[in-house]
């Protein structure tokens, strides 16, 4: 049989995915790339998390599914500052879920997004933010910029689909049409096939970005160069986006994990924001995990806060820094914490790792991570685009549904019908 679907590989969620079953098994797929491919092939690999177990103190024990909710609910509703973590590979309906499981037992809501593109809303809500769809982009941007980003090697359909090589309505001559400027400390994949190649000195970028706006103002720079790069390039670079029709900045971790952090994402946004006095620029987040954009709005539209949500007084609170999940774990504030589709143990720093293995854990996950070697409950979940359905929103913010196409194996529940059960244990308990 032969299905259509979605890729949750990254948040650009390719939608022209084929592929062939027998039964239940993938015999063929077409147009994954092969970080898309490995996902697929995950789905029936040995690494999956099958069985919910409950770890005591020198014993791991397989439990039932309603088992290990019991006793996720028990850790919750036991917990001063219980906090959610995740949520950038759950579908929008867990993340619902999600936020009312967090309303419920007065605890911390927070994503992956707040250590990454979550800072898009902290920037924007300062500097607003022009954007646009990927399908205006193919068809219509002649510039395109990637600062600190390389989908090369975290989206590799993006040069293909949407930006470089693609031919849209308005730009049917395909690269030949299209202006590459690659922005980076380093020379990337994407930066061998760019037009312009612009080396950043590390932790330059507010300054490079300052400069770029005085230049577009008409300002005259008393220096030969800023952040490495001489003043005539800037000038030049600044000249040719004024003159083309259409621009758009891809922003990756590269820029918001320089010096500066969220203020480097500010200040190119307002360089975005002060192109469009000449032409039409827009910039676009290169989200990693396939729904983090997703949290960022279903947060917002639910508690008015993108991320980082505080339900211990009655009404939701945020504040970064303050309610977000990396700063709470250092200041030892968290006692235990309920982590769902992401591995903190192995991509936090070993500081916060162990600090982390010293609380109650109740992860929620498809596969046998780190996280979940350390868990105290751990509970299997379907893999979303693959066993479960849902939505989830793409890096340009445009929601996609999500369709199950294999059944997950031993009767797995889905991420959404996972928190909706701690959530009944939480009522009935509490
Ligand atoms: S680019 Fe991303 S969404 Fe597209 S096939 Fe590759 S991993 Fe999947």
């Amino acid at each position: 049989m032969r299905f259509k679907t979605v890729c949750t590989g990254c948040s650009l969620l390719c939608d022209d995915i084929i592929v062939d079953l027998e039964g239940e098994k993938i015999v063929s797929t077409f147009n994954l790339c092969g970080h898309g491919e490995e996902k697929f092939l995950r789905a029936r690999g040995t690494e999956r998390l099958l069985k919910p177990f409950v770890r005591s103190r020198d014993s791991v024990r397989e439990v039932s599914i309603s088992e290990a909710i019991e006793k996720a609910a028990e850790i919750l509703l036991n917990a001063e500052r219980p906090v959610l973590w995740g949520w950038g590979s759950s579908s929008v309906e867990a993340q619902i879920a999600g936020i009312e499981l967090a309303r419920e037992i007065g605890g911390v809501i927070d994503s992956t997004g707040s250590i990454c593109h979550g800072i898009t809303w902290l920037a924007a809500s300062e500097s607003g933010l022009y954007t646009a769809t990927l399908g205006e982009v193919m068809s219509r941007a002649d510039v395109v910029v990637y600062w600190g980003s390389d989908p090369g090697h975290s989206h590799p359909r993006h040069l293909s689909r949407y930006s470089v090589l693609s031919r849209g309505i308005y730009t049917q001559s395909g690269y030949e049409q299209r202006r590459v400027y690659v922005f980076d400390i380093r020379r990337t994949r994407v930066g061998k096939i760019a037009n312009v190649l612009i080396e950043v000195e590390p932790n330059k970028d507010y300054e490079l970005i300052t400069a770029m706006r005085l230049i577009l103002r008409g300002k005259k720079l008393q220096f030969d160069s800023v952040a490495g790069v001489p003043i005539k390039t800037i000038e030049k670079v600044i000249q040719e986006w004024k003159e083309r029709d259409f621009g758009v900045v891809f922003y990756g971790m590269g820029l918001l994990a320089s010096r500066g952090k969220y203020r480097n994402l500010e200040a190119l946004l307002k360089l975005v924001w002060e192109m469009n006095e000449y032409t039409s620029f827009v910039a676009l987040p290169m989200a990693g995990h396939f729904n983090t954009i997703g949290f960022n709005h279903t947060a917002t539209w639910v508690t008015g806060h993108p991320s980082g949500i505080d339900f211990s007084r009655g009404a939701p609170y945020a504040n970064p820094g303050e309610t977000t999940f990396v700063e709470m774990l250092q200041r030892g504030e968290v006692d235990a914490a309920l982590i769902i589709g992401s591995n903190p143990m192995s991509s936090f720093p070993t500081e916060l790792a162990r600090k982390l293995s010293q609380i109650p854990l109740i992860v929620v996950d498809c596969f046998r991570t780190l996280t979940v070697k350390h868990a105290t409950v751990a509970i299997p979940t379907a893999i979303t685009g693959i066993e479960a359905g849902g939505i989830a929103y793409r890096m340009d913010s445009v929601p996609i549904i999500l369709r199950e196409f294999l059944s997950p194996p031993e009767s797995i529940l889905s991420d959404a019908d996972i928190i909706r059960s701690i959530i009944e244990k939480v009522k009935r308990k509490n």
